[in-house]
């Protein structure tokens, strides 16, 4: 497939450029200039970006500075897991952070922005558990203490290669502030809230059934567990009623349970069972006496009415159990295993198990049927195991009293979500909340800090290790073994990052921090915990804002994942295109918090803007590296030219914007706005009409041009440093009369005011320049060639604008001769076309259209052609039954493309033979 006549512009057309922006390319610089500017030929980021981060590291740039009288900017970095390699999640969050922080120190505020890292619970023990394995060990070889030295070891040897990985896109974190969640001050955090909510009675111990991975052989948090549609079954039970002939039939999903029923349950006005009440029921295959109970709870409607009650394998059993007095009978181990309580299956695994005991059922006649059935089935979030609901002795924090708070901070307008569609999300998790359970069955963690007592039986718990019971005095105590779920200490990561419990300065100065950059994902895990430990325990809701992103997906909008082959990484990226360009790609599309697709042509393409600032950098230097001044407050707007008043203009209108967008977290919309006003404004439009005064003889207007030109590249080195810290630091330095680093530059001020003449007037220009580059474009002229053009108007103001301008409408549209309301030669065929009322008109010559017409039918021809092979393809059912999906869309995209194309190559010859 090829259709060569259409131009395809250089950039994503989601940018809205007008007309075609390389067209003009910067290669007319002048010849006998000498290269006084230092600036080397191509922008090279290996030879930059890596000099200026540790320029900034060690010249304390990202150190805040809490003494002085500034407004604060506050922000903790998500701490990614110690065994974490950054993946393009993590790129986009802190990008985002960094253009945030960057702005901010911009606007003059004091700013810190705290990183570390999580010690990442189960992730970091299945690491080193791993390794133990590929000795043939077990952490239990080892024992506890050894474990965790080596867990420890690995640490500071492995862990956090994430950490150099950040440095590489830029993160203005300060690293002398560097966290880690085990380290003494977020453990010193993580015990004192343990005792403040023990002490308050909000953290108890239960048992309870909680989610239980026999894999991981830990509790998993309600949240921890993915759930998956699974094909299962109901299978259809007889449990005979003694002393009758009676059965009940039950239905059950988990028939292996039946092992440790304690009961069958039904309601008490269910007439089917009514003659039944207080008779006994034999346990199948296990022939067990049991009670049949009555209570409300059980659902008439629902399957046959009866319930088999298992209290210790099902929640809802668990707490009809409590309410009948059941046994709690536990028929399978921790990992999954049958207890030796029942010799016919002691030792099977749950799922060999179920199979066998259908199998008995079903020899003994007591299996009535079996239905298939699709149900969703938790698992292990870290290991995919099946989840058992299990019976064990848990601690558990009391979620109702702290999530009011929470809840209320957010009612109240304290802690804001950008965007506000998050703040329900966060509610209905709240409103809904159940008590967490925070213990863990590891060894890699915070360990809990309560010691029970051997003599007396009570607990004790306190900040630093007890060594005798603080009930009798007792030296007989022994540390509970479990260890905290991770969340618990991260919920504290605004406080303890900050130097909580001490009353630091730190704390005093930037809690509140001022916002959280995060992903939608963890609301729940993480957003929603740190705002009900920041409300008990620090002076407010841990931040002001809560900013929300999407996610990455693949150019098609696919999320990444190793099974479709579609994942980027990020430091490749970095490599390839450097690390400007893969952070501006992801503010250059989409709005706010939405996701971002991203592809090799989007970074192509944000890397083609470095390139374009900085080939009008190298221009500037050259035709003006020493301008009379760099002050542009020693102009005067009535002084100067209509272009200069319009880009000073457009200068203040952007800056203006762009403050606004980037303090209300509108990011993509600022990055937008700058890139429209350097590409298409400055490089395409100011710095090309400018070479007219820069080689013109007119001193003042060169030196006035040449200020300008300084000032305005200063200021879009400025607005673009948040996004593209690297080359625009990088060129900054290379600039006269700038001194120190950009970021203390501040953010732009335009002290000029929006001049609404100019900007229609240069607006009318650029419609002109699009119209005849559209005719020049339809007749297939190549870019360096010139043709003529005819202007006509009736509107005096714009007869006299044209004729100003006329100069810089010849270069803009590759025009030769430009002739102003002369009358049309009826010997000649012309092209037309219209630009703000001005009639434009391109004179054409008949072989050259002639020509034209028939390359055109050539490509229709070939068009076709492709076209109907794509037809025939998406029409074959066999095609469409075979080929993967990809492959189908891939067909389709074509079909889309080509039927665009022809739709072009008729729109153009209908013009070319009405012409
Ligand atoms: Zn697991
Ligand atoms: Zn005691």
């Amino acid at each position: 497939m090829e259709v060569d006549f259409i131009r395809k512009a250089a950039q994503p057309r989601l940018l809205h450029l007008r007309g075609l922006p390389e067209v003009m390319a910067m290669t007319d610089i002048p010849q006998n200039t000498d290269d006084s500017s230092e600036l080397p030929k191509r922008s090279d980021p290996d030879s930059y970006e890596e000099k200026w981060y540790k320029h900034w590291v060690e010249n304390g740039v990202f150190a805040p500075d809490p003494d002085r009288d500034a407004p604060r900017f506050s922000m903790v970095i998500p701490p990614p897991n110690v065994t974490g390699v950054l993946h393009m999640g993590h790129a986009l969050n802190n990008t985002l952070q960094d253009i945030l922080w960057r702005y901010h120190k911009l606007m003059g505020h004091d700013c810190l922005w705290v990183p570390g890292m999580d010690h990442a619970g189960i992730a970091t023990q299945n690491v080193v558990e791993k390794q133990l394995m590929a000795q043939n060990m077990t952490r239990h070889d080892l024992g506890r203490e050894k474990f965790v030295e080596r867990v420890w070891e690995w640490k500071e040897q492995s862990g956090g290669t994430i950490k150099n990985q950040l440095k590489k896109i830029g993160v203005a974190v300060d690293w002398d502030r560097e966290r880690f969640t085990m380290d003494e001050q977020c453990s010193l955090a993580v015990r004192t809230a343990f005792k403040q909510l023990f002490d308050d009675g909000l953290i108890y111990q239960a048992s309870r059934i909680i989610n239980w991975c026999p894999r991981c052989k830990t509790a998993l948090s309600d949240i921890e567990v993915e759930y998956e549609d699974e094909d299962g079954a109901w299978y259809h039970i007889k449990y005979p009623v003694m002393g009758t002939d009676d059965f009940i039939e039950i239905a059950t999903t988990r028939p292996e349970t039946m092992l440790g029923d304690s009961a069958v349950a039904v309601n008490p006005d269910d007439e089917r069972y009514m003659h039944l009440h207080g008779k006994k029921i034999m346990l199948p295959l296990v022939n067990r006496e049991m009670p049949l109970i009555t209570d409300e709870y059980v659902d008439r409607t629902f399957g046959t009415g009866a319930l088999k009650v298992t209290p210790a394998h099902d929640p809802n059993d668990f707490e009809l159990g409590q309410k009948h007095g059941l046994e709690q009978i536990v028929m399978m181990t921790d990992e999954g295993i049958i207890t030796n309580d029942y010799p016919a299956y002691a030792g099977m695994d749950r799922f060999v198990c179920r199979k066998q005991i259908v199998k008995d059922l079903d020899a003994a006649g007591l299996l009535i049927k079996k239905e298939a059935y699709t149900h969703s089935v938790g698992h292990c979030y870290r290991c995919s195991v099946t989840i058992e609901p299990y019976i064990s002795l848990q601690w558990f924090v009391d979620m109702k009293t702290l999530a009011a708070p929470a809840l209320k901070a957010v009612a109240e307008g304290r802690t804001n979500f950008v965007p506000g569609r998050w703040t329900k999300v966060y509610n209905t998790w709240l409103e809904n909340i159940r008590d967490w359970c925070i213990s863990r069955q590891l060894w890699w963690g915070h360990r809990i800090p309560v010691w029970t007592c051997a003599d007396c039986g009570k607990q004790s718990c306190d900040i630093e290790d007890v060594a005798k019971c603080q009930h009798c005095g007792s030296e007989n105590i022994a540390q509970d073994p479990d260890v905290l779920d991770t969340w618990f200490s991260s919920g504290l990561w605004p406080l303890s990052t900050l130097g909580w419990p001490n009353q630091t300065k730190e704390l005093a100065a930037y809690y509140p921090t001022s916002v959280l950059v995060t992903g939608f994902d963890i609301i729940f895990f993480w957003v929603a915990r740190m705002m009900f430990f920041g409300m008990r325990f620090g002076v407010d809701a841990p931040f002001h804002d809560v900013f929300i992103h999407g996610l990455v997906r693949d150019e098609t909008g696919k999320k990444m994942s190793k099974s479709l082959g579609n994942v980027m990484d990020p430091l490749d990226i970095v490599s390839q295109y450097g690390a400007d360009a893969l952070r501006f790609t992801f503010v250059s599309q989409g709005s706010m918090g939405q996701d971002v697709n991203v592809s090799d042509e989007r970074f192509r393409s944000s890397r083609n803007f470095c390139n374009k600032l900085w080939n009008a950098t190298r221009f500037i230097l050259m035709c003006a590296p020493e301008p009379a001044t760099v002050d542009i407050t020693q102009l005067n707007p009535a002084d100067l030219d209509i272009k200069d008043r319009w880009i000073l203009s457009r200068a203040r209108e952007i800056t203006d914007s762009a403050r606004t967008l980037m303090g209300n977290y509108d990011l993509n919309e600022a990055a937008q706005a700058i890139y429209q006003f350097i590409w298409h404004d400055f490089c395409d439009w100011y710095i090309e009409m400018a070479k007219a005064p820069l080689r013109g003889d007119d001193p003042g207007a060169r030196a006035a041009t040449e200020t300008i030109l300084h000032a305005v590249l200063r200021w879009s080195l400025s607005l673009l440093h948040p996004y593209m810290p690297f080359i625009t630091e990088e060129i900054w330095s290379h600039l006269p009369g700038t001194q120190g680093i950009i970021l203390d530059s501040g953010f732009p001020e335009v002290a000029f005011e929006q001049d609404a003449q100019a900007g229609n007037t240069i607006a009318l220009l650029q419609d002109v320049a699009r119209a005849v580059r559209d005719i020049r474009a339809n007749l297939g002229a190549a870019p360096q060639e010139k043709i003529p053009a005819l202007l006509r108007t009736d509107d005096p103001d714009k007869a006299k604008a044209l004729n100003h301008l006329a100069e810089h409408i010849r270069t803009q549209a590759g025009v030769s001769d430009l002739a102003l309301n002369a009358d049309l030669d009826a010997a000649t065929k012309y092209m037309s076309g219209l630009a703000m009322g001005v009639e434009v008109f391109v004179p054409v010559d008949e072989e050259r259209t002639r020509q034209e017409i028939a390359r055109l039918e050539k490509s229709m021809a070939n068009a076709r052609k492709d076209i109907e092979k794509v037809d025939k393809k998406l029409s074959s059912q066999g095609f469409l039954a075979k080929a993967p999906p990809e492959v189908v869309d891939k067909e389709k995209a074509k079909q889309a493309e080509l039927l665009a194309d022809i739709g072009k190559i008729e729109q153009r010859l209908a013009m070319l033979q009405n012409a």
